[in-house]
């Protein structure tokens, strides 16, 4: 019997995507990509440099004219391709996302079934891209309205949803005529790359959607270049600021979606099972690496005791290990730094009940669990996004003081009611200022057919992402006047025209 052994492993490149084709980087630039649950690299992602940037730029410009003007009918039906493409392949997708992420593939299917949504918005994009018409709005005078696209526009995402946050931007962007330059995390972008190959077997015409890797050099080049109309960026708090702030001051239309602190409100009334499953799933779920996981769960009167228990009973289940085994709840965090980060944040504040530094795998990136009790909002916990697997718990003894500690927040992302009465729920979704709120729902991800978009620091510019607001965003309105008179009854009138 012929014995097998494996072959090393070996660092695979990864390029650019520009005009159709993987095209490698020539700035001499590289990052490295890793499998966090093992801490070994697996890949090297070529920089791009101003020069190839600005290369990307001019394929999207070059494919503009005659994407623009293809039927609403035949972008309808590729973009059904589309949708059946990536339906198929989702598990590979989801593979991807795995191998370089580390979250769980279960979890990794979820965020490509959750992004298939948004592709499935599109395929409506004949409907959604209906103008207006008023006939006879003056004798003889029709006025109507239409939607045109802006030409070639950006998207720049984070590396916690490599497919699903891209499919955000340039599904909807195509849908509406534009051409696409994505600039993905450097973290993870193999999804990317395998976006790119998807797309064009569906049938997109090349240079239509491209792909740039790279760090800070290539989004500043983005955000500079003349031939980019638009720029839609999710990321952390301080970068979504930079961007908004660099895009706009360049003349491009931006929407920059930033960090969260999410407030998970717990009532007395609360059935504390119910609450103690949706905490756990929503701190913990993808390592708690998502701008809408909860962060801190405020426990309201007499409410704490009961539900610290309850979630410190249901902790010890959730099996931390290697996304890849099926019996994985929980992956590893994205780098080590990172890693290390969050953990420093255990042990210096409140009371731990669960260290999650104890008992995790020790190879790769992981951390598990941690549940802190008695985090008060004057400390660096309460404050900073720690985008890891670590749920605190502040005491309050009243709504009110619930509601204001959620509202004096300098984020507003999202945020979660449990409770029974639906008067204080409905009261709650009155007073809160968050961008999306759940009602005995943890994490309120909206649906493609509504927009995602947080408040505050969490969002800078005026449109959400996806959704009616998204169609806005990557369209620009036209209004027509128009008459057809008798050229017999044609004269001189200088005066200010009046409708009659
Ligand atoms: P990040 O801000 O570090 O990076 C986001 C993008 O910006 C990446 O493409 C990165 O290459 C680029 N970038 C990083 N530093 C830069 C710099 N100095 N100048 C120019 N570009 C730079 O974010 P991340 O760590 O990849 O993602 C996690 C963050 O994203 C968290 O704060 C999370 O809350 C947030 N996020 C928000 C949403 C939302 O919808 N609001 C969704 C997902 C993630």
């Amino acid at each position: 019997m012929t014995e097998t052994i494996e072959a090393p492993a070996t660092v695979k490149p990864i390029n650019h995507w520009i005009g159709g084709r993987a095209v490698p980087g020539t700035s001499g630039r590289s990052g490295a990509v890793y499998n966090p649950a093992t801490g070994l690299q697996s890949g090297a992602v070529d920089f791009a440099s101003v020069a190839e940037i600005d290369t990307a730029v001019q394929a999207a410009r070059a494919a503009f004219p005659a994407w623009r003007a293809l039927s609403l009918a035949k972008k309808a039906e590729l973009f059904f391709n589309i949708r059946e493409l990536f339906h198929e392949r989702r598990e590979e997708i989801a593979k991807l996302l795995t191998a370089e992420h580390g979250k769980v593939l279960s979890d990794a299917m979820g965020e490509v079934t959750r992004g298939l949504e948004v592709i499935e918005f599109c395929c409506g994009l004949p409907q959604l891209l209906k103008g207006s018409m008023s006939e006879q709005a003056s004798t003889g005078v029709d006025v109507y309205s239409i939607r045109q696209p802006l030409g070639v526009v950006a998207g720049i995402t984070p590396f916690n949803f490599p497919a699903m946050v891209p499919m955000w931007m340039w599904a909807p962007a195509l849908a509406c005529g534009n051409t696409f330059l994505l600039k993905p995390s450097e973290k993870d972008p193999s999804a990317s790359m395998y976006t790119a190959e998807l797309l064009k077997e569906a049938g997109l015409p090349d240079g239509v959607f491209n792909v740039v890797h790279g760090d800070k050099v290539a989004v500043d080049a983005i955000l500079e270049h003349p031939g980019i109309s638009a720029v839609s960026f999710v990321g952390s708090t301080p970068i979504a600021k930079y961007v908004y702030e660099t895009a706009t001051a360049n003349g491009k239309r931006c929407q920059a979606l930033g960090g969260a602190k999410n407030h998970m409100i717990v009532l007395p009334d609360a059935d504390i099972d119910m609450a103690a499953d949706a905490a756990v799933s929503a701190a913990y779920g993808s390592a708690g690496e998502r701008c809408m996981a909860v962060s801190l769960l405020v426990a309201v009167g007499d409410v704490a005791d009961p539900l610290v228990e309850a979630i410190k009973q249901r902790i010890p289940n959730v099996k931390v290990g290697d996304g890849m085994d099926p019996s994985s709840e929980m992956g590893p965090l994205i780098t080590r730094e990172h890693r290390d980060k969050v953990a420093s944040y255990i042990g210096s504040e409140g009371e731990i009940v669960v260290d999650g530094r104890e008992n995790c795998p020790s190879d790769g990136f992981f951390l598990g669990a941690t549940l802190i009790d008695h985090i008060t909002p004057e400390m660096k916990s309460y404050q900073d996004e720690i985008f890891g697997p670590v749920l605190g718990v502040t005491r309050v003894a009243t709504y009110d003081e619930a509601v204001k500690l959620v509202n004096d927040n300098p984020y507003g992302n999202g945020t979660a009611i449990f409770t029974r009465d639906g008067g204080v729920a409905r009261q709650f979704q009155f007073d809160v200022q968050v961008g999306m709120v759940g009602v005995n729902v943890p994490i309120p991800v909206p649906v493609a057919y509504y927009s995602f978009g947080g408040w505050k620091a969490s969002l800078f510019g005026d449109r959400h992402i996806y959704g009616p607001e998204g169609i806005d965003f990557y369209t620009r309105s036209k209004v027509v006047t128009s008459r057809w008179p008798d050229p017999a009854t044609s004269k001189v009138d200088l005066g200010f025209p009046q409708t009659r």
